[in-house]
């Protein structure tokens, strides 16, 4: 049998799994750090590649989950936050040429999400709504049995619908978006244009890390629970929009953020019924945390480069 090699291009780290074709769980995962300049950033990618490059069976194919918009089709990237020179980067094609064997690329939620849909939580749903709710939000969405793409693979945006047009500006540049909200960085900036107009809190910085944010909320903190009972009840909103349009059996939540527990999905949970069309869509529904941590990705790769070959 053959081995796939899946990647996960993460802001930090790039991770690199070894899988075995017949088998669920790779053979072995190795990891660099992510290099932010476009040409040392290949090259790092490469020798990742390299020296994960099983000695005893053939490779079919290499399957890469990048940040940002991905044209699917070309396996090019459109856009990567992480990777400044990364515009219209045809990764895909320059791996391609350097092993010889079938690359795909896509994007690295969406691929999460194919990764909970087929091992984790999503396990036997068809439907599925999935959001990764850290520093920023994206997600995937399977409908139908089948993964959303769109015409050339940049669908599924799920953090930048637009709440509110004259919002809190987005990481993405534009304004009320649904990530500045509900992300961390939501989180956070709100608390720091609060403690900057004086607001009453224990938080000791002027800049708090959500984790400290969330830390100030468990201990009662004022400020720091409106903060993620805001982000909650935008949570609540966006998710109903998405709802309406995907009728999903199941919504699952990655990323730190949905690390939070009552914290965000008490006021998320009574936003989402405030807001939905009729209770019909909340019947039945699983809402779920994700349950494959970090390799979600790399599984999700995995599972896609399956379906491709
Ligand atoms: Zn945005």
């Amino acid at each position: 049998m053959d081995a796939i090699i899946t990647l996960d291009i993460g802001g930090t780290n790039t991770r690199c799994a070894l899988f075995h074709a017949e088998k669920d769980d790779p053979v072995s995962i190795d990891r660099i750090e992510t290099t932010t300049e476009s040409a040392s950033a290949i090259d790092n990618i490469s020798q990742l590649i390299e020296r994960n490059w099983p000695k005893d069976r053939s490779v079919a194919g290499i399957a890469a989950a990048a940040p940002g918009s991905i044209d699917v089709v070309q396996n090019k990237v459109i856009l990567a936050p992480n990777i400044p020179n990364w515009r219209d980067f045809p990764l895909g094609e320059i791996l391609q040429k350097r092993f010889g064997v079938k690359v795909l690329v896509n994007n690295d939620a969406r691929m999460a999400a194919v990764g909970e849909w087929k091992r984790g939580a999503g396990r036997g749903h068809n439907d599925i709504l999935y959001f990764t709710v850290s520093t920023g939000l994206g997600g995937g969405v399977i409908t139908g049995g089948r993964i959303l793409q769109g015409a050339v693979g940049i669908a599924t945006e799920v953090g930048h619908i637009v709440l509110q047009d004259d919002g809190p500006a987005c990481g993405c540049g534009r304004f009320g978006h649904f990530e500045a909200f509900s992300s961390g960085t939501g989180i956070h900036n709100y608390v720091c244009g609060k403690i900057k107009a004086g607001a009453p809190t224990i938080l000791k910085s002027s800049s708090p890390s959500t984790k400290e944010i969330a830390e100030a909320a468990k201990a009662g903190d004022a400020l720091a629970l409106e903060a993620f009972n805001r982000a909650g009840y935008y949570l609540g909103i966006g998710v109903a929009n998405y709802l309406h349009i995907f009728n999903p059996s199941c919504v699952i939540f990655g990323g730190g953020v949905s690390q939070s527990g009552d914290l965000i999905f008490k006021p998320f949970r009574a936003s989402l019924e405030q807001h939905v069309l009729s209770p019909n869509y909340l019947a039945n529904l699983k809402i779920a945390v994700a349950e494959l941590g970090d390799n979600a990705g790399l599984i999700g790769t995995f599972e896609y480069m399956k379906q491709n070959l």
